[in-house]
């Protein structure tokens, strides 16, 4: 028997239809959110400000194995039925390119600074996969727990709803299970949706803090079934085997440690363009550039702030030269830092599994394999010949 949907008066799960997913758009941005969530733009999946649950990129899904990104049609109209995009929500919460502060000076005064208020309206960002939900954690070390607090970033974090999605559709590259940072969205959200595309095409929601209940509460749906919930295990549970990559977590940092004469770094810095794809990719890479930019007509200045990369060859710049003037030099220190020193820096591991920079690497070099090549060879390297 069909029951009408009523006003969800917030239980620890409840499921909507797509009329509840329409809805839900709605009230985040009646709320006052800018929602910013997947759609379909030139041929890739990104994130974008939607007006509409219309938007997001009904029927369509991923393929993405090392150096391949494309699109393809699903045979059914699921709304999130993709893995990853090849953006991360760092565009939102780190953008590529942001000013810091303005400067002008008049009459042969004192100059006058005024530093980039932020955005106007807090972000809501929906359909936000495990693995990112940890990369924003990652990344809320960085810029909001240590010594310094960064101003933009937590102009931009702080009030940020975030809307998980219980990952159904693993990509080709993605290893979030070997890394326990998904598919199942365990914390950090205000929503979770699992999209249950069996049956009645329905979501079930869960609240994971006070203000994700305050907007469960606005919207029309039913109380989850244990039907239901079952369905929604089994989707992050059949996930975890989908997963197009592994990769062995064990003591990574001290392996990666003791091996930074390995061989394999030659031979991945042979193959290695220095691009940088894979650090702009990475949800969790931070480092970036100042540009300070003047008017002199106009005794004004500018300074920005963009994102660069331990694979440029200036970003390692001290006085007498580049510390890391060769490919396999940039390369090792990518590696290392990511899944050893990062721990150090931070208590964390710097990946969460996306696999986003082994799509996008131009030339296919993959993190598991060379992980798995050092662990392979692991004591048996001649240090003092490689
Ligand atoms: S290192 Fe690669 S797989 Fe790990 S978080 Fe970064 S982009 Fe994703
Ligand atoms: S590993 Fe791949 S993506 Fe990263 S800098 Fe080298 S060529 Fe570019």
């Amino acid at each position: 028997m069909h029951e009408e949907p009523v006003l969800i008066d917030p239980p620890p799960a409840a499921t909507i239809d797509l009329d509840g997913l329409h809805a839900l758009v709605a009230v985040l941005r009646d709320r006052g959110y800018c929602v910013v969530g997947p759609t379909k733009r030139e041929g890739a999946i990104v994130y974008e400000e939607i007006e509409s649950a219309d938007e997001l990129p009904a029927g369509w899904t991923e393929v993405q194995e090392a150096a391949t990104y494309r699109l393809e049609r699903r045979d059914d109209e699921a709304r999130f039925g993709y893995p990853v995009g090849p953006q991360s929500w760092k565009r939102y919460l780190l953008p590529a390119r942001v000013r810091l502060w303005q400067a002008r000076k008049r009459d042969g005064a004192a100059p006058e600074f005024v530093e980039e208020p932020p955005p106007e309206r807090p972000f809501a960002l929906l359909g936000v996969r495990s693995c990112d939900l940890h990369a924003i954690a990652v990344q809320d070390r960085v810029f909001l727990e240590g010594a310094y607090v960064d101003r933009d970033y937590a102009g931009r974090r702080e009030g940020a709803f975030l809307v998980a999605v219980n990952c159904g559709t693993p990509g080709g590259t993605c290893f979030c299970a070997s890394l326990g940072t998904g598919p199942r969205a365990e914390s950090g959200y205000d929503l979770a949706l699992t999209e249950l595309l069996e049956g009645e095409h329905r979501f079930v929601v869960e609240a994971g803090s006070e203000r994700g209940a305050e907007v469960l509460a606005d919207l029309m749906g039913h109380v989850a079934t244990p039907v239901d919930i079952e369905a929604a295990l089994r989707v992050t549970h059949e996930a975890i085997g989908m997963m197009g990559r592994t990769l062995d977590p064990f003591d990574l940092r001290d392996l990666l440690a003791r091996n930074l004469d390995h061989p394999r770094f030659a031979d991945a810095g042979q193959r290695c363009l220095t691009c940088g794809n894979c650090t702009l990719v990475c949800p969790t890479c931070f480092c970036t550039s100042v540009e300070d930019v003047n008017v002199l007509e106009d005794g004004a200045a500018e300074r920005w702030r963009r994102w660069d990369s331990c694979y440029s060859v200036d970003y390692s710049h001290i006085h007498g030269g580049a510390i890391r003037p060769s490919s396999r030099a940039r390369y090792r220190q990518w590696l290392t830092h990511k899944f050893g020193t990062w721990i150090d820096q931070f208590g964390t591991s710097g990946c969460v599994g996306c696999g986003r920079c082994i799509t996008w690497c131009p030339v296919g070099i993959d993190v598991t394999e060379e992980l798995a090549a050092i662990r392979a060879a692991d004591g048996e390297v001649d240090h003092a010949n490689a």
